[in-house]
């Protein structure tokens, strides 16, 4: 081999750093100086960009991507008593937040080819004491969301989209986290759009349901100390706010140079994946996918794990267990089996290095380090 790689981590961060640096800088000294941490300018002008590029009314940032799904489910009033329709195969806090407002999470199953929630299985899920229907759009690749949102139209629920993956992603030409009720959005450094700490956002195009957003992420407070509803602490902080802006400009970049690295890795495996030794990700038709991940199916999947480690290629399993198999949700009583396609999923995937600044030497890498173990 020609190229010097002889590791590729999963992740590069300092490599979108370095570039932004004086300017992140800056606008970290821009905050340190006004002394405003908590709402104010940043937080309102990021507010209002994002608003403006997700094509939605509201934006309203929150303290991290579990906490806009929390957020969004107190904005709805849902609690004991309540039914949430959510895919068993998803980051936890999917699913936790249901259980942690006392709200019973009901899983169903996934379609195999994207991961996403499967809507046929949404539909034979509702019950009268369904509130919402929760749709990941995971790994950055919408959920098919016309069915769901059918679904969802004709019980009279709402439909909280979690984005966290997924921003930027288009469902038909629309931004995902505004096709529904409200979308939820994660600024987690390991994000497409990540803070230098945790962050989050809930959207909507309902100025009522934003009102109360705004209530329930500042304890409810309006005016200061007259507290209408039990809210929390939920605020997004300036400093984020102000580092998110400036990586904001460059999104749309970054995501062009993860589906050209998505690309690449599909022509450097095409022949692995005709002999069927590995499964590529699918964009269906409609979607467009802007890769937080990059997700293939391989069998003996730990093998092929350690195999590319012990070749220092960074990989990672998203997700070894579905909720319907974790030890916090037996009390729900789902068995082994239950949903086949999430647990297919579970033992087969593998997310390979997908960021923006990786280049063709390291995709070469990592597609000869997998040739040499799974050949
Ligand atoms: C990251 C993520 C979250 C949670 O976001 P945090 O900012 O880490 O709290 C929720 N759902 C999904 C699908 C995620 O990937």
């Amino acid at each position: 081999m020609s190229s010097q790689v002889s590791s590729v981590p999963l992740l590069d961060l300092h490599a979108q750093y370095r570039p932004i640096r004086e300017d992140i800088l800056a606008a970290i000294a821009r905050v340190c100086d006004s002394q405003r941490f908590i709402g104010g300018p940043e937080v309102e002008g990021l507010e209002r960009e994002l608003a403006g590029m997700l094509e939605v009314t509201e934006a309203v940032g929150v303290s991290s991507g579990t906490d806009a799904l929390l957020a969004a489910m107190m904005a709805l009033g849902i609690g004991p008593g309540d039914e949430v329709v959510t895919t068993t195969y998803s980051f936890f806090a999917t699913a936790g937040c249901v259980t942690r407002l006392g709200a019973r999470p009901v899983l169903v199953d996934i379609a195999p080819a994207t991961c996403n929630i499967d809507p046929t299985a949404v539909a034979a899920a509702i019950t009268a004491r369904t509130r919402a229907i929760i749709p990941v759009h995971l790994f950055g690749c919408s959920a098919e969301m016309t069915p769901i949102l059918e679904t969802a139209a004709k019980a009279g629920i709402a439909v909280i989209e979690d984005a966290a993956q997924a921003i930027g992603a288009r469902y038909h030409g629309r931004p995902v986290g505004g096709l529904g009720t409200l979308g939820c959005f994660s600024f987690f450094p390991s994000k497409n759009l990540g803070a230098f700490g945790d962050g989050g956002l809930v959207t909507t195009n309902d100025p009522a349901l934003a009102r109360r957003l705004r209530l329930v992420r500042n304890h409810g407070a309006e005016p200061k100390y007259f507290h209408k509803i039990v809210g929390a602490n939920f605020r997004l902080d300036a400093l984020q706010a102000a580092v998110l802006r400036v990586k904001l400009p460059h999104l749309a970049a970054w995501t062009a140079a993860r589906r050209r690295n998505a690309d690449r890795y599909r022509e450097l495996l095409a022949p692995l994946s005709a002999k069927g030794r590995v499964r590529l990700p699918v964009e269906p038709a409609g979607c467009h996918h802007i890769y937080n991940q990059f997700v293939i199916r391989v069998e003996d999947r730990d093998r092929v794990k350690a195999g590319l480690d012990a070749r220092r290629v960074g990989t990672e399993v998203y997700y070894p267990v579905p909720f319907h198999l974790q030890e916090c949700f037996k009390d729900l009583g789902y068995k082994q089996g239950q949903f086949p396609a999430a647990e297919e999923a579970a033992d087969g995937t593998l997310a390979l290095p997908i960021y923006g600044e990786l280049t063709e030497d390291q995709q070469r890498y990592v597609v000869d380090s997998i040739a040499q173990v799974i050949g």
